[in-house]
């Protein structure tokens, strides 16, 4: 029997890029999406497709959720359940931007409102869901679930034209310490993974300006992270690559955190 990942957010950009490298693997996968259905039936057939070029055989199946909301949690990991009766990793990826970039002395409620709604409450409580139906799995048979939540280098970076995302991000950072110490006794792992600048849709309205800056050398290593440099990540998590680490920030950022003189 495959490993499931359930994959939230995995219809396009670094939620898709985590979905193949784990099928690449030969984990079966749940691609979750909020409106995109076209997308997400995309990455679930590439997923299949990747898999079988790796000489894999693995399921991927779509649920549509929107993770702000609690039924919609309930019912993705129901889905999960109903399709696979078994999760062995919750990737909790999928987030947004402010719709618009707004100075912090003017942006709205309205605004951090859906940010901390989709960005925190969202991984927060799938996580807590989650969880508890891994504690289940662990007790009942030998499995070894994990969690890993993709959080932003923006937890620690002042950008003041979306000082919205900047806390939704350093808010969720701390999901990780909290359920890597309350699970550790169950031999559940969880890791934060916090990209860098990576080429995506959410990327794609500021792509001349980070160009500049990268070409500047805003990173050590003078290049555009790609979705498939956070699946590589989160696949050496999924394959026990590190079994006595919890609670770990992993940096996928081209060095972007590094302090320089
Ligand atoms: P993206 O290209 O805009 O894709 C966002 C994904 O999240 C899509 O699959 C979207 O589904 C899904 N989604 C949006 N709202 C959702 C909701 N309420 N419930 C469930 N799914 C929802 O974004 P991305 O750049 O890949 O970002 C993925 C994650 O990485 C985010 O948490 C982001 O904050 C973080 N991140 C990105 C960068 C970057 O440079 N791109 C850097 C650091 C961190 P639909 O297709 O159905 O809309």
């Amino acid at each position: 029997m495959n490993p499931v990942a359930l994959v939230t957010g995995a219809s396009r950009g670094i939620g898709r890029g985590i979905a193949l490298e784990l099928a690449k693997l030969g984990h079966d996968v749940v691609v979750n999406y909020a409106g995109n259905v076209a997308a997400a039936q995309q990455t679930a057939a590439d997923c299949v497709a990747t898999a079988q070029a790796s000489r894999k055989s693995i399921r991927a199946e779509v649920c549509q959720a929107d993770i702000s909301n609690g039924a919609d949690r309930k019912k993705l990991i129901e889905f999960t359940r109903d399709s696979f009766g078994r999760l062995d990793l919750l990737v909790n990826n999928a987030g947004v931007a402010p719709d618009v970039r707004a100075d912090i002395l003017e942006a709205s409620e309205e605004s951090f409102d859906r940010l901390i709604s989709i960005n925190v409450k969202g991984p927060y409580f799938l996580t807590q869901l989650a969880a508890k139906w891994m504690i289940e799995q662990v007790g009942a048979r030998t499995c070894q679930p994990k969690i890993i939540t993709v959080t932003s280098i923006s937890a620690y970076t002042a950008s003041t034209n979306r000082g919205d995302y900047c806390v939704s991000k350093a808010a969720l950072s701390m999901l990780t310490p909290l359920f890597a110490a309350r699970l550790a006794e169950h031999g559940i792992n969880v890791y934060e993974i916090r990209p860098g600048v990576i080429t995506t849709d959410m990327t794609g309205a500021v792509k001349e300006k980070y160009d500049k800056l990268i070409a500047e050398g805003l990173t050590p290593i003078k290049r555009w992270g790609t979705p498939e440099d956070i699946g590589k990540a989160v696949a050496a998590i999924a394959s026990d690559a590190l079994p006595f680490s919890t609670g770990e920030v992993i940096n996928v950022d081209g060095g972007f955190h590094l302090r320089r003189l």
